[in-house]
């Protein structure tokens, strides 16, 4: 079963996939852990992004894609959850064909919804609470960035509501809920 975790920074993308991956051995790809991951090992398409995801922006459809296509090809699994992709329509478009290649499904898309307000104290207080912890915080975890976050969200990513509504594949959660309950009711959507 294949799935796409849709939702606003800070919605609680990454937390659900992680249970997932916990629970029920799915794989999470999430395209922001890739490309920060292609920027500490120094490689030229890390230095490219960098600045990009500093500010707040997209990167280019062409870079995220190519990182999707590579994973799908070598990893095998009892499903993917596609954390933070697709994030515009042509990259929706574009994981639909790699998933016809690879004569794979997509089963599900969950919207995790939660209000702006909530949002910027989510990500603010993260960052303070990797402050306090002595971890590293993300550069792109300022009120600043987030503005800029949100806006690409309402733009760019947005329209995908509609586009897996569409499709028959859209399912809305409350992501102002506590962890326990939002991750019963993903349950609930994975288990029909
Ligand atoms: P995330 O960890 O999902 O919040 O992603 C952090 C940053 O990585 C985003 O603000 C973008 O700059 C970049 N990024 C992650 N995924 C994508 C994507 N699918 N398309 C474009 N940019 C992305």
């Amino acid at each position: 079963m294949n799935i796409i975790l849709l939702g606003p920074p800070g919605a609680g993308k990454g937390t659900q996939a992680q249970y997932l991956v916990e629970t029920r051995g799915m794989t999470q790809l999430s395209t922001g852990d890739m490309l920060r991951a292609a920027r500490t090992s120094g490689t030229e398409m890390g230095k490219v992004v960098a600045d990009v995801m500093d500010r707040g922006e997209l990167v280019t459809d062409e870079i995220v894609i190519g990182l999707i296509r590579e994973q799908l090809e070598s990893v095998d699994t009892h499903g993917f959850i596609f954390d933070g992709f697709p994030r515009t329509l042509a990259q929706a478009d574009a994981l639909g064909e790699l998933l016809e290649e690879q004569a794979q499904t997509l089963d599900a898309v969950i919207e995790l919804e939660v209000n702006d307000e909530v949002l910027v104290e989510r990500i603010v207080g993260r960052a303070e609470d990797a402050r306090k912890a002595g971890q590293p915080v993300r550069a792109d975890d300022n009120e600043e960035s987030l503005k800029i976050r949100l806006m690409e969200y309402y733009k760019k990513t947005s329209p995908l509501i509609g586009y897996y509504y569409a499709k028959g594949l859209l399912t809305k959660i409350d992501g102002l809920k506590d962890i326990p309950t939002v991750q019963a009711s993903m349950a609930a959507v994975l288990d029909q």
